[in-house]
């Protein structure tokens, strides 16, 4: 547990409109007061993230909701009380509190209540909210370290709060409640299936390249190296066939070949359980790339429970480039 000097020190950068690195159930979190447009403005530019591209908002308890948005329809109110503090974030009506600038320009706003001790103690004593979009530049991979927030942002931000590895690894599972019908814009650490038995009735899922909404590119999460996805049982035959052509390969290598001899220059062993693996992708594709990969090959995992939120990540890493 964090001192609580460190939190003290943390909300006073806060209030003086500084950049916190915050710890998060799912990935650390580059915070600035949610209110402050100025404040709000540096995280677009530490990040290098277009201003049009929303930040979810994070409020230290669900009865706090219906201070920062319009309207708390029924659905939103279930969920919430299901699943907060946790990795879902609800798309609302903008209350007044929260400026465009944090919105990214929308009528709606991205809101969770994060699940960490450090991030809720931080919150609690700053009083306020946070705009926390993950702590890394725009379109890489993101951290589950404070290890990775240094390396990455360094003497951008003004306070790292360590809170040590993320428990979930990915980012929240991003919910739109401002229509009849509830929709999943983005994967992430609370399963569809979660979902689907609070809600009652079966969600639909958006495909994993499209472009739903603003902030939401093909290609993100993308470590240096390219990322090349190929069914399981290809793996071996295409890191041997890169390798020899002369490319630095590291394998993400699935538990079904698990003690496989692969032809490659670094090889992750994926873990069989789905939320180790989550908690772990981020982390393996920043260590290829510090081994100097060039190329990591790796496969889909099954896309029940957490698998969606890999999968999804997995693709956009592999997505296109400029
Ligand atoms: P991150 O970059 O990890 O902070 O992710 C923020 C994500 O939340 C982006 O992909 C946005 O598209 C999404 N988001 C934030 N606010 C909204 C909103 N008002 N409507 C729809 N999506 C949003
Ligand atoms: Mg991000």
């Amino acid at each position: 547990m964090l001192a609580v000097a460190q939190i003290e020190k943390a909300a006073e950068v806060l209030r003086n409109g500084g950049l916190v690195a915050i710890p998060t159930e799912t990935v650390y979190g580059l915070a600035a007061n949610a209110e402050d447009p100025q404040a709000v403005a540096k995280i677009f530019e530490v990040k290098g993230r277009p201003p049009t591209h929303p930040l979810i908002v994070h409020i230290g308890s669900a009865d706090q909701l219906g201070e920062w948005v319009e309207e708390v329809p029924a659905t939103a109110k279930l969920l919430a009380e299901a699943f907060w503090p946790g990795p879902l974030t609800l798309v609302l009506r903008r209350g007044r509190r929260v400026p465009l600038e944090t919105t990214g320009g929308l009528e709606t706003v991205a809101v969770r209540v994060p699940d960490h001790p450090a991030a809720l103690a931080l919150l609690a004593e700053f009083g306020g909210a946070v705009a926390a979009p993950s702590a890394n530049r725009f379109g890489s991979v993101s951290p589950t370290t404070p290890d990775h927030v240094r390396t990455e942002l360094g003497g951008d931000v003004d306070i790292v709060l360590d809170g040590g590895p993320c428990e979930v690894g990915v980012e929240s599972t991003i919910v739109d409640v401002t229509g009849d019908v509830p929709t999943v814009l983005r994967p992430g650490g609370l399963t569809r299936e979660d979902l689907e038995e609070v809600l009652g009735h079966p969600l639909a899922v958006p495909s994993a390249t499209a472009v739903r909404v603003p902030g939401q590119h093909p290609t993100h999460y993308a470590p240096r190296a390219h990322v090349v996805l190929v069914e399981t049982d290809q793996i071996l035959t295409e890191s041997e066939l890169a390798h020899s052509a002369g490319r630095r390969v590291g394998v993400l290598l699935p538990p079904s070949l698990a003690g496989a001899r692969v032809e490659a220059a670094a090889i992750v062993p994926v873990p069989d359980s789905q939320s180790a693996y989550a908690r772990g992708l981020f982390k393996y594709l920043r260590e290829l790339d510090e081994q100097g990969c060039d190329l990591i090959i790796a496969s889909l995992p099954d896309e029940r429970g957490l698998g969606l939120a890999i999968a999804n990540r997995l693709r956009r890493a592999a997505g296109p480039r400029d």
